[in-house]
């Protein structure tokens, strides 16, 4: 009798575990590797797993473990980036299975199209590749071109090209060239045609922008580009042409930090505070601190770019652990934009039914506000306003009881769109359960046809401001407006080329796009993140404002100031605000940081958070308190670790579900890591897979969790 060859395979589900099957050499035409893409029977059905160990003998009876049907063909995964997925399975708690298939693009995850994929392959090699894609071109800034600071900051960056681990910061404020600066230091790295390099967006948006730029600098090179808005098929080949070496620049949002690229030499991660690097479903990792690890285990450099840090990379850039290179300076020589606050209680700042400039309708703009955009427009430049909510109004109420458009799934309010958003009706939205709704014309508690909608968003804003101003060129930028025709990209085309006046927006608006002819940034909701539970919520606002701010003023074509930024506040003397008006962005931080320390927050100290949902929120936490008590009982919670009591979420119910979390805190990783291991293995003990037996509450184990 032969050998028998047994392979441990891991496959997408929740289960802390590999299985055991047995590989037929013959049939399956190749010896087995690690890291090899394999279809396996398991249960009733066959799924696509990852072999994650090959060897002669197994403590099953041999004759009763199944057989591998098929194997992809496919060169197994790299060993680093096998490396890294055992890292982030073990760091954020969560199964090796799980955490390495769902970063296969679905491409080599159909066996029965398995067969025709090398056809498809050569199909795509025959292909001629476009050259440039790019409708209208970028300018590509020499290394001669660059200004003194960019210089300095190019000067300290080349020693960090080497096979070294480092880590540098970044920091310049926005508008200062840093791409420039990264993309004439990336190609040091690339002058190698074997060497490859990742560079990591935090939006899908703002793909196409560095897309293009990188094609103005590197023409020749072969980029593989990964984001999720990309059709299955050419993700499954750029992801392909990663592995096998072809692609020497690899670009792409969060889940690009999983490809694997065998080559890789060195990482950038721009705007590295962005939140949209923290992935918030299944396992939620943050892709810059995975690429951080990425390039200590593979002794490469590793550049985090950005006006606003995060605090946790600040505080290390400041002491010391990480390299830390500044640009002070805007590139095209603009001064930073002026910053006014308006104070929203000052009757001042208010129309008056005297003045001459009464508008007709309420304005929805303060007079000062309104007076700076006129003035803006006048001198033909672009207008931007931010308001953080997208639709028309973010609750209905009637007048005459105390009726409000509750959400019946969820605790929070449906928000009024205007017709277009949805079809061709008004409706009312839940934007946590996605539940939409006719707009009711009659209150359904007492009858009363007089309903009025409370606050306002984006749509509002835009209907208030053409009546303002009827001959303006207005476009709303948000996550309704995308949605139709050719999305986002289409919407920012029109901004660049300037055949928009005023723009009104949520966030989207708000990042990393060099826009080149806007005088004025407006910011009208600020107040409402000022006061919140979650700790980082004014290191956000700020970094929001001054990102925003930066759209302002960038390309100085007359030599005049860097343009204005508004922001209607009833608390002109909160902290945030005070920084900004002196754009004092390490003033700001520094604060933070101190507030921080003192309060035993991190970056100071390390959380985790157990979520638990289920049908009612006694369920939920008593399953907690259970959790808590064991781990109290059994001594887990030794000193400088805290368990807190669990707590409803602020958005208690969801979609008929009730939840609830539990924070960890730790002072140091390693008491952490160890405490998370032990509940992962005492509820995984209690559950099948994560969703508790008695009670059926599904749980899940967050890792610095982003908002608390
Ligand atoms: P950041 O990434 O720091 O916000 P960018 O790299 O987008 O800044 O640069 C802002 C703008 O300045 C871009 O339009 C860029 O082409 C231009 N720019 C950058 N460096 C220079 C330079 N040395 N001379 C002239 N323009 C520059
Ligand atoms: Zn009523
Ligand atoms: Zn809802």
């Amino acid at each position: 009798m032969s050998l028998a060859i047994v392979v441990q395979v891991v496959v997408d589900r929740p289960l802390a575990q590999g299985f055991e099957y047995l590989w037929d050499k013959e049939a399956l035409g190749d010896a087995p590797a690690v890291g090899g893409i394999v279809e396996v029977p398991f249960g009733r059905s066959l799924l696509v797993g990852l072999v994650i160990k090959v060897s002669a003998h197994s403590d099953f009876e041999i004759d009763k473990l199944k057989y591998v049907t098929r194997r992809a063909p496919l060169d197994p995964l790299d060993p680093a980036v096998l490396r890294l997925m055992n890292f982030a399975s073990q760091y954020y708690v969560h199964a090796l299975g799980e955490t390495i298939i769902p970063t296969i693009p679905q491409m080599w995850k159909k066996p029965n199209d398995w067969e025709k994929i090398p056809k498809k392959l050569a199909v795509e090699q025959e292909k001629k590749r476009k050259k440039n894609n790019s409708e209208f071109s970028e300018s590509r800034i020499e290394e001669y071109q660059l200004n003194i600071c960019q210089k300095n900051a190019l000067k300290q960056l080349r020693p960090c090209s080497k096979n070294e681990f480092k880590v540098i910061l970044l920091q310049g404020q926005t508008g200062s060239g840093k791409t420039a600066v990264f993309l004439n230091w990336l190609s040091d790295v690339l002058q190698d045609p074997s060497s490859q390099v990742l560079l990591l967006v935090p939006e899908i948006n703002l793909t196409p922008q560095l897309e293009r730029r990188v094609c103005t600098y590197f023409p020749d090179k072969k980029m593989a580009v990964l984001h999720s808005g990309i059709s299955e098929k050419v993700r499954g080949i750029a992801w392909h042409d990663s592995m096998v070496g072809k692609a020497q620049i690899i670009l792409g949002t969060r889940l690009a930090a999983l490809t694997p690229i065998p080559n890789l030499k060195a990482i950038v991660v721009d705007e590295e505070h962005d939140v949209s690097y923290k992935q918030q479903v299944g396992i939620r990792y943050s892709a810059r601190d995975l690429a951080i690890w990425r390039a200590h285990d593979l002794k490469i450099p590793i550049l985090l770019a950005s006006a606003t840090p995060s605090l946790e990379t600040w505080v290390a850039a400041r002491g010391g652990r990480y390299e830390y290179i500044r640009l002070d300076q805007r590139a095209q020589g603009a001064s930073l934009p002026k910053v006014y606050l308006i104070n929203t209680r000052d009757p001042q700042s208010q129309f008056s039914p005297s003045d001459a400039d009464n508008p007709k309708t309420k304005s929805l703009l303060t007079k000062t506000l309104a007076n700076a955009v006129s003035q803006n427009l006048e001198a033909k430049q672009q207008s931007l306003i931010l308001i953080n909510r997208r639709g028309y109004a973010p609750v209905f109420s009637c007048g005459a009881c105390s009726w409000l458009s509750r959400c019946e799934q969820c605790s929070s309010y449906m928000v009024v769109h205007k017709a277009g958003a949805f079809g061709r009706n008004s409706v009312m939205s839940c934007h946590h359960c996605g539940l939409v709704k006719n707009v009711v014309s009659h209150c359904p508690d007492c009858g009363n046809a007089d309903l009025k909608t409370l606050g306002q968003g984006t749509q509002r804003i835009e209907d208030s401001i053409e009546e303002m101003w009827p001959t303006a060129r207005i476009l709303r930028v948000d996550a309704d407006s995308s949605r139709k025709s050719k999305g986002a990209e289409e919407l920012f085309q029109r901004i660049h080329e300037g055949t928009v006046d005023i723009v009104v927006g949520t966030q989207m608006i708000a990042k990393g796009h060099d826009y080149q002819n806007i005088g004025l940034v407006a910011i009208l909701d600020a107040d409402n993140r000022l006061f919140s539970q979650d700790f980082r919520a004014a290191e956000r606002l700020f970094a929001q404002l001054v990102q925003v701010a930066g759209r302002a003023g960038r390309s100085n074509k007359d030599g005049e100031t860097g343009g204005a930024i508004y922001i209607e506040t009833q608390f002109p003397d909160a902290a945030v605000f005070q920084y900004l008006l002196t754009h004092d962005v390490d003033g700001f931080l520094s604060f933070t940081a101190h507030e921080r320390k003192e309060a035993g927050l991190p970056p100071f100290t390390y959380q985790a958070l157990i979520h638990a949902e289920g049908k009612s929120l006694d369920k939920a936490i008593n399953f907690l308190n259970l959790l808590k008590g064991n781990l109290k009982s059994r001594g887990h919670v030794k000193k400088g670790l805290r368990v807190y009591d669990p707590v409803p979420k602020a958005v208690m119910r969801v979609a008929g579900s009730e939840r609830a979390q539990l924070l960890v805190e730790s002072d140091n990783r390693k008491s952490l890591q160890d405490v998370l291991e032990e509940i992962d293995r005492y509820l995984r003990d209690q559950s099948q897979g994560r969703i508790s037996k008695e009670g059926r509450i599904r749980w899940l184990i967050e890792r610095d969790p982003i908002s608390i």
